[in-house]
């Protein structure tokens, strides 16, 4: 298994960064996830692009043209010869001597690894839906950017794992649900709407729910950009989360109490299934 690091492609357990990397002293780095379906990258120019948003937000470079680090992406992908798996692109602001302050003239630390998934999701997940928990929403003010900074949602996702749930969804101290520790959430009304939180400062505005918004607009449904609380979603007909490695996944069970009929609704799995054949670059069925 090969990794990348800084202009090398080395074997996985030799791939290292220095001690004094601003990633590792001060999460002062960003990263995308993007799932590989088929050995098509799914949404790739969308991860992209929010990778450079996020390096703007936190004034760092490219660590080098976009269309270089997406080659070497193929690349890496290419030698470890894997066709379902998941690409990860990490950029910190470098290696320098301990200072909160940006380091001048130091390059940045270009990371790039792919893994292998033998499965996106198990069959019970998508016949039976999976478990959420909520938990507050403790992190920092600024969720617009993907940056390595995670201790909220490793203490949401470890939460969530010990209760015996999937994902956490966060709850703002307004009452509404942010978003999944990792993942968007989602609900359809029983009016048939399907709701999901307006991008903000308050949430990662997700690739793939951006794609799960204009593939639902193509085919008609009626979708509402809002906030949304934990009684609107038990009394909603389906809930679901989406992310990269989940595309869309049914949420049947929010604090132990089932949403709707209590299994995957039929919103859902079409969403799911019309992003999946948008990645496969087929036309829906
Ligand atoms: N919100 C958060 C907090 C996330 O970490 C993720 C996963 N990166 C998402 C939403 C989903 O984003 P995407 O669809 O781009 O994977």
């Amino acid at each position: 298994r090969w990794a990348y690091v800084n202009g090398r492609y080395l074997p996985h357990r030799q791939a290292v960064v220095h001690v004094e990397d601003r990633g590792f002293q001060f999460a002062d780095g960003v990263y995308e996830v993007v799932t590989l379906l088929d050995g098509r990258f799914a949404d790739l120019d969308g991860h992209m692009e929010r990778l450079g948003r996020s390096l703007t937000e936190l004034r760092m470079g490219w660590p080098a043209d976009p269309r270089v680090v997406t080659m070497i992406a193929r690349e890496l992908v290419r030698r470890n010869r894997v066709v379902n798996g998941s690409l990860y692109i990490q950029v910190t602001r470098g290696v320098a001597p301990r200072d909160f302050k940006f380091p001048a003239d130091t390059p940045p630390t270009l990371v790039i690894t792919v893994k292998r998934v033998a499965a996106f999701a198990k069959p019970a997940q998508l016949e039976k839906g999976v478990a959420v928990v909520t938990v507050p929403d403790i992190r920092w003010g600024r969720r617009d950017i993907k940056t390595v900074g995670l201790l909220a949602p490793v203490l949401a996702k470890q939460q969530a794992a010990e209760s015996g749930a999937y994902e956490a969804w966060l709850i703002d101290p307004d009452g509404t649900v942010t978003e999944g520790s990792s993942s968007n959430a989602w609900i359809v009304t029983r009016d048939g709407t399907l709701v999901t939180r307006e991008p903000s400062e308050k949430i990662l505005n997700g690739i793939t729910r951006l794609s799960l918004l204009r593939l639902a607009r193509e085919r008609g449904i009626p979708v509402e950009e809002r906030s949304f609380t934990v009684e609107d979603a038990l009394a909603a007909r389906e809930a679901f989360l989406s992310s990269a490695g989940t595309f869309a996944l049914p949420v049947t069970r929010i604090d132990g109490k089932p949403v709707g009929e209590g299994g995957p609704g039929p919103v859902t799995m079409a969403l799911r299934q019309a992003y999946l054949d948008y990645v496969a670059g087929r036309a829906s069925r």
